[in-house]
């Protein structure tokens, strides 16, 4: 039986210290009682520790597996090799071969029980980067079959129960009913805009004649319950982040989340929107396709969330068309005015001449124009006229996305492995070395997930700069009354309006 005292020294880094001196180090922690044993010594000169495709590496390790090795003694854990993986390895072979393992200045030494929970952190680490997120991710893909059924309640509307088998389990899916789909999409896409309140939502349902296909009536409570319901979304990152800050439990792996599927939220006792308790919700991935953009329905959520607090405080007066409207008689423009408060509570304004209010000159305009009625139709010319340049411009869509969304997956797994990290140190005690450790680690960590959210950054701008009209076109299905605002001031000239009440655009583009 021998010991080995192990040196390299890399070509890349002329500074660092010479074998020989790394052989001192190891020398000096030869016990006393092993004086007596064979030494040999193995030296890799201008070796990197990338790989282990080293020749005094190679000879170690042949004599390690005809077990004439009793020790291993390094000058620091990093000459073995940089890479955690192939280190965690031949650490496993030591073992089978009961070879001790010693580096001078790290005091690690496996025969001691700090040594063994180092290498079980390791080990830990080891297993992050084999496993790692990269083909966690693209396993997703694979292991779709992994995704729970539907865990059973009423069928949500837009959808019917159908059996299927998943998991040798006879269970039912969810098959989407298209004509309800087409309807769930108009609702999300109606609410997201910042005036839509759930009632003026139900109006204009109404008023379109969208009725519910499955013969009952629309309510807001039940376009509420519509709008809060996972099932519709494309889960992504952004949802798990959503489910997991209000302390829902998560069932589906994170890495799951990749922006296809809907969830299911289900739990023991029924989730009322006032309890702000959702610790006994649990959120599942089903197997069928989501309906809504994420960024959408959390849209919604933050809606549902505000209107929740102030409800029917609906108090705009004025209008984004404001100084757009003429009156084709007399030429003066038209402003809004207060109406009265009709049945549901609403407060109506309407366009009027202020020639006749004011001016007293004007006999035009005997129909009441009705704002909102006004801001629809041209918000929907807007939307054609949008829709129109973006196909004359030739612009091809270039939606980073779903790259995005991958990046995002990826640090989740790394604050993950933070997680595991702090907990492996808090039921570890306390000790320099493993703190160093730990602390190389924590760094690591750090700088990886920097780069990934620099790059979020970089792809997110990239979007901003190609897509302007693609996104002016997408932002105003969701503008705000300033934004609203801003593009008609752009967009139009003027808009016209005859004694009979019909409206004429002069547009600027
Ligand atoms: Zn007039």
């Amino acid at each position: 039986m021998a010991i080995v005292l192990y040196a390299r020294k890399s070509i890349e880094r002329e500074n660092s210290i010479s074998c020989e001196t790394q052989l001192e180090y190891c020398k000096s922690v030869i016990k006393p009682d092993e004086r007596n044993e064979k030494v040999i010594t193995l030296v890799d000169n201008g070796f990197s520790g990338g790989n282990i495709n080293r020749d005094g590496f190679q000879k170690m390790m042949n004599l390690v597996r005809q077990d004439k090795v009793s020790k291993v003694i390094v000058y620091k854990l990093d000459r073995i090799s940089r890479s955690l993986s192939d280190f965690v390895n031949i650490l496993q072979e030591f073992k089978t071969h009961k070879v001790e393992f010693v580096s001078s200045q790290e005091s690690f030494d496996t025969s001691s029980p700090y040594g063994e929970l180092i290498v079980k952190i390791l080990m830990i680490f080891a297993e992050f980067e084999r496993t790692s997120i990269i083909n966690r991710i693209t396993q997703a893909y694979a292991h779709r079959s992994e995704m729970g059924f539907y865990m059973g309640g009423r069928q949500p509307y837009g959808f019917e129960l159908v059996p299927t088998v998943i998991h040798n389990i006879h269970t039912k899916k969810l098959s989407p009913l298209p004509a309800e789909i087409e309807q769930i999409r108009y609702i999300y896409e109606v609410y997201a805009q910042e005036s839509v309140s759930l009632r003026r939502l139900m109006n204009i349902l109404i008023a379109e004649n969208r009725l519910p296909l499955n013969g009952s009536a629309w309510s807001t409570a039940k376009l509420s319950t519509i709008l809060k319901n996972p099932i519709y979304v494309k889960a992504d990152s952004d949802i798990y982040d959503y489910y997991e800050r209000h302390g829902v439990q998560m069932v589906t792996d994170v890495s799951m989340f990749t922006g296809e599927y809907g969830a299911q939220l289900y739990g023991h006792t029924k989730h009322k929107p006032d309890n702000p308790d959702w610790s006994d919700m649990k959120l599942v991935l089903l197997t069928h396709n989501g309906i809504v953009d994420s960024d959408i329905w959390l849209k919604c959520q933050r809606k549902l969330e505000k209107n929740k607090q102030i409800t029917n405080s609906y108090s705009n007066q004025t209008s984004w068309l404001s100084g757009k409207v003429i009156c084709e008689k007399c030429g003066h423009t038209m402003t809004t005015i207060k109406g009265k408060i009709n049945k549901s509570g609403e407060m109506r304004r309407y366009f009027n001449c202020t020639g006749k209010t004011h001016k007293k000159i004007c006999t035009g305009t005997k129909v009441s124009i009705y704002a909102e009625d006004l801001e629809n139709m041209v918000y929907d010319c807007i939307c054609e006229k949008l829709s129109d340049l973006k196909e004359a411009k030739h612009i091809t869509a270039n939606d980073h996305s779903p790259e995005v969304n991958e990046l995002k997956l990826k640090i989740k797994a790394i604050e993950r492995s933070e997680k595991q990290l702090m907990d492996t140190m808090l039921t570890g005690g306390f000790n320099e070395d493993l703190l160093s450790l730990a602390n190389q680690k924590a760094t690591q960590f750090k700088n990886d997930k920097r780069a990934l959210y620099e790059r979020i950054d970089e792809l997110k701008s990239m979007d901003d700069e190609t897509d302007v009209i693609i996104d002016l076109a997408k932002s105003w299905k969701t503008a705000d009354y300033n934004r609203k605002k801003e593009v008609a001031m752009i967009m139009i000239h003027q808009i016209i309006i005859s004694e009979d009440g019909s409206t004429k655009i002069i547009w600027n583009i």
